[in-house]
């Protein structure tokens, strides 16, 4: 399987999955349609299927006209704020997309909204708005609670797993977790790294899930250390306690 990240509106990516040897494509959160179809028209692909991962806009935009168009399935939550889904998917669900010869494992992580699913196949995961490299996010709908409880499903897959989010935000959650000031060397170097890539137009993405551990703050809250640093940076009283870490990181986050 060959990924690409199909850039949309200012800072989404629209993943666009790929098996040379058929040229069928999968396209996860297409929030318009008009760049799915150069890139289809580009590369002389036939879209089989679209995966989507939450309600908002800027990642099912393109939906109805894709499937217009391409007679293509469409799966996701099963959220009346989503039109245009063939098959509902919650917590533990597996599928197979037979064009690509994958199966697919459905996560259930609210947070960010409350109908958000996360798709993971052996190696890979395409997790929308809950996590993105350096950071997850924000909380539109579901609680501090919620949000943890989903990233600590993500973080426990293998090390191995490559991240594919949905909006190029890398660097601006260095910085964040720069001002944290927790693994700072290993922030640091991944801010220099990543600045790199963006200045040559390269995506920062996809990252993998071992390297996150090392900057990204918002998986390290259940790390006595971090809630300790975390309890003295801000003076709150979040020790022992990984969703007052949580929920305090995200405040500050927020604020950034
Ligand atoms: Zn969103």
């Amino acid at each position: 399987m060959k990924i690409i990240a199909i850039p949309a509106f200012s800072d989404n990516y629209i993943w666009a999955l790929i098996n040379p040897d058929n040229q069928k494509l999968v396209v996860v959160d297409p929030g318009e349609s008009d760049a799915v179809k150069a890139f289809i028209t580009q590369h002389k692909l036939e879209l089989c299927a679209i995966l989507i991962t939450h309600h908002h806009y800027d990642h099912t935009g393109g939906v109805a006209d894709l499937k217009t168009q391409f007679n293509c399935r469409v799966y996701g939550p099963n959220n009346p704020k989503i039109s245009g889904i063939d098959h509902y998917l919650q917590d533990q669900d597996t599928f197979k997309i037979a064009e690509l010869d994958k199966e697919f494992t459905i996560f259930s992580t609210p947070g960010h909204t409350l109908d958000h699913i996360c798709y993971y196949s052996l190696g890979y995961l395409f997790c929308g708005d809950t996590l993105f490299s350096a950071g997850c996010g924000r909380l539109f709908e579901g609680t501090s609670k919620q949000m943890y409880h989903s990233l600590a499903k993500l973080q426990a897959l293998p090390k191995d797993t490559k991240i594919y989010c949905a909006h190029e935000y890398t660097l601006d959650n260095l910085r964040f977790a720069a001002s944290i000031g927790f693994n700072k060397n290993a922030v640091l170097q991944k801010i220099a790294k990543i600045e790199g890539q963006l200045a040559c137009k390269q995506a920062s993405l996809p990252s993998i899930l071992a390297d996150e551990h090392q900057y990204n703050v918002f998986l390290m809250c259940n790390n006595p250390d971090f809630q300790d640093h975390i309890a003295h940076k801000f003076q709150k009283n979040c020790q022992n306690d990984p969703i007052a870490t949580f929920t305090i990181v995200r405040q500050m986050k927020d604020q950034f």
